[in-house]
């Protein structure tokens, strides 16, 4: 079955009105392969998502990094799903790592949170990935799947979520995973939801790798068979993303 490459880029807690501005009139201008060839997904703040939706050029869509679990109410700080929805914002990115490890956000937590996200209608980018020292005792397998099972508990459907692999270890350090390393995690893990999950999903759910991606190594890693596109964090920020969406191709 087809997956169609996605390329993700996470801005996080960055940038001033005027580099947000500069971002997108660089996306705006760039020549990048059609949309039923990549989908291309940016994610700026909060604040900065409703003006980047309304300057971003249309084949290109918005996802927030985060919402809350369940329906907004007296939760100061948080903005829910319903909002993220009627702010016509169509993705939302849930469990990255530096929630998970800063704001101690559970397996379950984040499950609850991608299951009650995609039932408002939100496509989700739900994160997974371990820590160095989870690797180095050799549990990387074990700890991704439990993450991924956190959510299959909760989730029926499928369609609307792309799971993204992001070792902590390469998360803004620099330190690429190998193409290999990426490869055999992503293949395990759709062979986890062929298993628990079912044939259909394993081949239909695209698994995007995150972690030091950059316009030097992309060509590689997307080359990987079970490597169907990218979750970028710093070099989204800069003109290299572009290269990084070429490598679709
Ligand atoms: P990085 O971040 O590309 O800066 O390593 C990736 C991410 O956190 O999604």
């Amino acid at each position: 079955m087809a997956r169609k490459f996605f390329v993700g880029g996470n801005w996080k807690c960055n940038g001033t009105l005027d580099e947000v501005k500069k971002i997108v009139s660089i996306l705006n201008e760039a020549e990048v392969p059609p949309e039923d060839v990549v989908e291309v997904v940016v994610s700026p703040p909060f604040v900065f998502l409703p003006l980047v939706k309304s300057l971003l050029r249309s084949d290109f869509s918005v996802a927030a990094q985060n919402c809350w679990v369940r329906r907004g109410g007296a939760f100061t700080g948080e903005i829910s799903a319903e909002m993220l929805i009627n702010s016509n914002i169509p993705w939302v990115i849930v469990g990255h790592s530096e929630r998970r490890l800063l704001l101690n956000e559970s397996n379950e937590f984040v499950g609850d949170k991608v299951a009650y996200a995609l039932l408002q209608g939100l496509k989700v980018i739900a994160c997974v990935g371990e820590t160095l020292e989870q690797r180095e005792s050799g549990s990387t397998m074990n700890v991704v799947a439990a993450q991924t099972k956190a959510i299959a508990d909760r989730v029926s459907h499928w369609e609307n979520v792309v799971l993204a692999y992001e070792p902590v270890w390469a998360i803004g350090t620099g330190k690429v995973a190998t193409p290999a390393q990426a490869q055999e995690v992503h293949s395990e893990l759709r062979k986890w939801l062929h298993d628990n999950v079912g044939p259909e999903v394993a081949a239909s759910v695209r698994i995007i790798y995150g972690g030091s991606v950059n316009g030097a190594n992309c060509e590689e890693q997307a080359a990987q068979p079970d490597v169907d596109g990218f979750l970028v964090g710093g070099a989204s920020l800069k003109p290299e993303f572009i290269d990084i969406i070429k490598s679709a191709t």
